[in-house]
This record gives structure tokens, sequence and C-alpha cells, in this order.
């Protein structure tokens, strides 16, 4: 029997009477219309003999991977590990085992690619008012219900239009684009790790920054690699339960909460984002456990962003997040001592402005992307000379 929680009961309850009302289907499932709240784990799996029958020009051997017997692999970049046999296709969809060799098949081939303000990824407190030369291939090791760019996270890279875009080219157009870091984003970079990786490395030689957008769903090994030439994450911790990670997300909580660790440890600037979906992750009681967490592990001094939901993709019935539920869970972080907690998703909400933890003035004020107001002398409140944490000074 599957598992539901009262909440997410209620709100089905809810969106099924009004279904009756409307004479429309709920969710785009079959069968009950639950479905989706009731679904048990939602890990993606191998695409077994999905693999194309030649290699192109976007094949790069893997970063990391074990060899097994009868010509099996197993990618080492992500808790999923993959164990693929020739002609199989990982979860992600971007990695293939061609005669017994892993390789990525999204190498130098992204499918988006923009110039967009920083604040945009969100990052608040990572070099404002400087532009991100931002990139995405496709896929991802996630099947989150609510995802908000399936289009190309739930696609192979032959399914949607590409550009080519080696590794120096991406470099040449930052440079062009006047941006003063990459960001690694849109879809999961983690599943394009080693065109990342080896981006990273020449963008660090040009003095560009590197940025990821991601869900933090990575072994500890290639993160540390990709340590030594990140500057700044923007990262999904999507809820404080493993089941609604299983449930909702299709990944697991542990090895989540193990990158946030590691970048800790290793001196990286991070901003937490967590979505606030209603029925599965709109629990003030959740709230005050991952508080707890980030405040016992991590401390009181990294963002983190509360956004507001949208009805999307496989949750398309769902209300969006109440903003009263985003306010306050914002004075609730706050009261914890997590020290600079946003809203997000939400036009001129006083939670998309930068206030100083300990003279509590106006720091930066932010209306979308455009910033009226900016009180920082270098990393220091103007008015108190506090350090606010952050990388505020471009490379
Ligand atoms: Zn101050």
């Amino acid at each position: 029997m599957n598992r539901i929680s009262r909440r997410q009961f209620l709100y089905c309850s809810a969106a099924f009477l009004s279904t009756t009302v409307s004479g429309q289907s709920f969710f785009p499932f079959s069968g009950t219309p639950c479905e989706a709240a009731l679904s048990e784990d939602i890990r993606g799996k191998v695409f077994k003999g999905d693999a194309p029958k030649t290699l192109w020009k976007w094949s790069h051997e893997g970063f990391l991977y074990k060899k097994l017997e009868k010509n099996k692999v197993v990618c080492g970049i992500c808790p999923n590990r993959c164990v693929l046999a020739p002609g199989d296709r990982s979860v992600c969809r971007s990695k293939v085992n061609f005669d017994g060799t892993l390789y990525s098949l999204t190498y130098g081939n992204p499918c988006s690619v923009n110039t967009d303000p920083i604040e945009k990824k969100p990052l608040f407190h990572f070099m404002p008012r400087t532009k991100a030369f931002s990139l995405a291939t496709t896929g991802c090791n996630f099947r989150c219900l609510n995802c908000q760019n399936y289009e190309i996270s739930q696609a192979k890279p032959h399914d949607v239009w590409n550009y080519e875009l080696f590794p120096p080219d991406v470099v040449k157009e930052a440079q062009r684009a006047d941006a003063d870091s990459i960001a690694y984003t849109y879809s999961e970079p983690i599943t394009f790790f080693e065109y990342m990786i080896d981006t990273c490395r020449l963008a660090r030689e040009k003095n560009i920054r590197n940025v990821i957008v991601s869900n933090a769903y990575i072994n500890r090994k290639p993160l540390l690699e990709l340590c030594k030439v990140l500057d700044g994450a923007s990262l999904n911790l999507k809820s404080m339960s493993d089941d609604i990670y299983r449930q909702l997300n299709g990944g697991r909580l542990q090895p989540v909460l193990q990158t946030f660790k590691t970048l800790h440890e290793q001196g990286i600037h991070f901003e937490m984002i967590n979505l606030v979906v209603p029925g599965y992750t709109d629990d003030d009681q959740m709230v005050k456990q991952m508080c707890a967490w980030i405040l016992e592990n991590l401390g009181p001094n990294y963002p983190l962003h509360f956004l507001r939901f949208f009805p999307r993709y496989k949750l398309d019935r769902l209300p969006p997040t109440p903003v009263s539920t985003l306010t306050r869970f914002r004075k609730l972080a706050m009261q914890e001592g997590i020290h600079y907690v946003y809203v997000g998703n939400v036009p001129n909400h006083e939670g998309t402005h930068t206030y100083c933890h300990n003279c509590n003035k106006l720091l930066i004020e932010r209306m979308g992307y455009f910033i009226p107001q900016y009180n920082l002398n270098g990393n220091k409140c103007k008015y108190c000379d506090t350090i606010i944490p952050g990388v505020w000074n471009k490379a």
C-alpha cells in the first residue's frame, strides 16, 4: 500500500472535487486522480538497449566509471550509480555504454544558451549585478514531478535542437557576452560533468568564475574534483524527507546533505533553494528540521531561498504556493537563526531584499533583477561594518 500524508490527501480531495465540477480530468495520469501524490519511488531506471548504434562527435569518454565483467560499466558521477551493459543508456539519458566504454553524449553539445543576470540563478550573495553566461545540455538524474524544464531535463540529446559549443567556444562566448561567470544550469549539470569541468578549467584561466545550479545529487569524488574550479552554487534542498525525495523528485536525501557538507568544508559559496510545493513540502515542522540541520552542519550564514511553486509538468493541477506560507517560512527560518532568508517568485515581496543580519538595515534592494539600492562597501555593511557572507568582488 502506498503511503500518502494527510495533507496530500486533502489537496487531492480538493482537486478531485473541483474536477467533478469542471468535468476535466485531474492529473494527466491514468488510474486514480491522486496517482502522482500516491506514487511510491519514482527514481529513474536505466534505459536498456537504448543507446545509439554509433558514436558521434559529441561523444566523450566518461570522467569516472568502473569496468565490470561482461563489458558492463558503472558510472561513478552520481548516486544513481547506473550499471550499464553494452547498448544501455543511463538514468540521466546522457551516458551510454558503447563496447564496454562509458561515454557522455552531450560534450560540447548544449541545447540552451543564454546570458542571464546572476540574480536569476538565484544567487543573491555572489557578484551582484554581473552577468552569467548560462548553458545546459539535455538530461537529469532526477524525475521531479514539478520540473520547470522537463522539455530538456527529461529528453535525450538527439531529441532537441542543439548548438555545437566546445569548452574553448563557451569561454570565448562568455567573454564576448561580457559575463563574469559561466553558469551550468537549466537542466542538471551533474549529468554533463565532463563538459562542465573542462569548461570550468578553461574559464578559470581567463578569470571567469564558475557557478552551478543543481540538485546536489553527486558523489563525493567528482564533487571534490569540481570544487577545485567551482566558485559558487545554487543548490536545491527539496525537503528533509527521504520519502519525499523518492516520491516527488526520484532521488535520496542523504547524498544531497553530504554535498552541502562537502561544499562547506571546501569553502565554496552556495545558496540553498527550497521550492515550497503545496501538499508535499509546505510543512512548518520540516522547515524547523531543515533549519536545525543547517545550523548544526553549515552554520547560519548560507542564504536560504523559499521559492513559490507554480503548477507545472505532472503537478499542473496543484495550486500555487500561498504567499502567506512563504512569508511564514521566511520568518520561521529567521527566528530559528538563519541569517539570510529570501522569498522567490513573488515580485515585490520584502523577502527579495537583503538586510544586514547585524543592524537590520537594507543592504540590497531588488526589483526583479534590477538593483536600485546597494549598500555594501566591499564585503561589509556600510552602516555597521559587519562582514556579509558571500562573494562580493569580481575575480
Ligand atoms: Zn549592518
